[in-house]
């Protein structure tokens, strides 16, 4: 209509400039050491990546994790760019003493807020600034089909105060279906006992779809994951998989294991809803804190 102020293309306005800039999405992996947390990593994005500086190749052997390490990719699918850091940690729990193993992984995160704070205090209002804040944390849980390990609680209880952790099961071939039902059960119910608040959780803006999508992503959580690096050749066609001498597993097949669920849920519906979180929820409980201090 003539009289229209056009406000209503805002909206695609900031669309297309957030598309320009593209997303930043900040993921570091935390776990035992040869829980397959590489090789998940790999598998989730290996295949949309457009430049690698990291280790992407799959013939290449995987080296042992030594320290916190960030690799930047960049994603791109269709007209959306992804800016991907992805921060993989040494595996904790092989040390004789495991104590305080988690504090170079809290203190990592904690380092990217105040890096960031001190970038908002100091930047020009309207200048972008590089954002290096963890927008999710990965936890590989053992196969083990029993519990969770005492240094499971005590690691993810310390995770959630700062980041959202989002936990999985690892290696998930190693159990069966009804095993990883069980499994899955008594994780929850001890993560509930314990009052961890794992990631997703609602807040006031969510609505009712919010609501009901969380709820339902909560009931499958902890994701049970298989991850690969390889091809197997399923009904004539490359997939990624395991082979034993039983057979094969289909990584992206729903019935065989939740990695689906987990790259949709990362990459899909919540990568915007982990961004803000982390901004509203995790970073500003650092800024207040740190603000609050200054003024002591
Ligand atoms: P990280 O130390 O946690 O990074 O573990 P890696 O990704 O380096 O994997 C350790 C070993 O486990 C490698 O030999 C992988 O091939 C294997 N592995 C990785 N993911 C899986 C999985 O989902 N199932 C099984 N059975 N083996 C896996
Ligand atoms: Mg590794």
């Amino acid at each position: 209509c003539a009289y229209s102020v056009g406000f209503d293309s805002i909206t695609r306005q900031i669309e297309s400039k957030l598309l320009k800039r593209g997303f930043q999405f900040n993921v570091i992996v935390v776990g035992q050491t040869g829980l397959g947390k590489s090789t998940l990593i790999n598998t989730i994005f290996a295949s949309h990546l457009i430049d690698t500086k990291g280790r992407f190749e799959p013939d290449e052997p995987i080296r042992q994790t030594t320290e916190i390490q960030a690799v930047s990719h960049i994603v791109q699918e269709n007209a959306v760019r992804l800016r991907l850091n992805i921060v993989d940690t040494p595996g904790y729990g092989d040390l004789v003493n495991n104590e305080n193993c988690w504090d170079p992984i809290v203190k990592y995160i904690k380092d990217q807020h105040s890096a960031y704070l001190r970038k908002e205090l100091t930047a020009m209002r309207d200048k972008h600034i590089p954002d290096t804040r963890i927008h999710a944390c990965l936890y590989f849980i053992a196969p083990t089909g029993h519990t969770l390990k005492a240094i499971d609680i005590v690691v993810m209880k310390k995770l959630s105060e700062v980041v959202n952790v989002v936990p999985v099961i690892a290696k998930a071939d190693s159990l069966t279906l009804e095993e990883r039902e069980a499994f899955k059960e008594r994780i929850r119910a001890e993560l509930a006992h314990h009052q961890i608040r794992v990631y997703p959780f609602d807040t006031e803006d969510n609505d009712e779809e919010e609501r009901q999508l969380n709820g339902a992503i909560r009931s499958m959580m902890p994701f049970a994951v298989v991850g690969s690096e390889r091809n197997v050749i399923v009904d004539g066609k490359p997939v990624r998989g395991r082979k034993n001498r039983w057979g094969v597993i289909n990584v992206e097949n729903e019935a065989h294991c939740d990695f689906n669920y987990l790259r949709n849920f990362l990459t899909r519906t919540h990568l915007q809803d982990l961004i803000e979180t982390t901004s509203q929820v995790h970073y500003e409980a650092f800024r207040s804190k740190q603000l609050l201090a200054l003024k002591e």
